[in-house]
């Protein structure tokens, strides 16, 4: 078997890449993996069946991060380098340069042998299958991000960051404000409470 741990969907179509284990640099990052010297096991389950999962070792010198781990019985050392930029409130965000392609991408996947990135692999968006209150969520979480916020929905919106022009911030938290409101509406409906009164106007266009 080539590929042990990828999963492919309806025949014909693409891969989701949510099922082809995905490494996100930001989420290790969040961790503190990427520290000069860090090493982790990151790994991946589908639901609670451990038996279907994967793990790899990481390990950081700040500058790359390598990946440990066998593939078809084959032990595979994979070095991935990171590429640091500037944040505009201070501190870096970390890109891993995709080894097959030298793409810089938040995101590389283990659906072969090597971790690429969702080009390499013709991978498909996980969250063009997502339902659409999980897409306004996530809408919401990269608003609040991008106003350097943390914290989860149920904190108040964040307020705008020393530096941000009045009217950047003004549209991100009417984008922001939106999104949190479609994101709750939905997710209410989805449970068959609807809450929101039916719209009278036109709908707020958010992205
Ligand atoms: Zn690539």
């Amino acid at each position: 078997m080539s590929r042990p741990y990828s999963v492919c969907n309806r025949k014909g179509s693409k891969p989701a890449t949510n099922e082809n284990l995905p490494l996100d640099v930001r989420a290790m990052h969040r961790r503190g993996y990427l520290a000069p010297g860090a090493y982790c096991s990151w790994g991946w389950w589908r639901g609670d069946n451990k038996e279907g999962g994967a793990s790899i070792g990481c390990r950081s010198d700040g500058q790359s991060v390598r990946l440990l781990y066998s593939h078809a019985g084959e032990e595979v050392d994979l070095r991935v380098v990171l590429d640091w930029t500037p944040c505009n409130y201070g501190g870096a965000r970390p890109w891993w340069r995709c080894p097959s392609c030298g793409r810089r991408v938040a995101v590389i996947y283990g659906a072969g042998k090597v971790f690429a990135c969702r080009h390499c692999y013709g991978l498909c968006y996980g969250c063009q299958k997502e339902k659409p209150s999980n897409r306004a969520l996530r809408r919401a979480f990269k608003i609040r991000e991008r106003l350097g916020d943390d914290g989860g929905l149920t904190t108040a919106f964040p307020e705008k960051p020393k530096g941000m022009h009045w009217e950047t911030y003004s549209r991100l938290a009417l984008k922001g404000h939106a999104a949190e409101w479609e994101s709750l509406g939905l997710a209410a409906r989805f449970c068959g409470r609807e809450t929101q009164p039916a719209a009278t106007g036109p709908a707020s266009k958010v992205e």
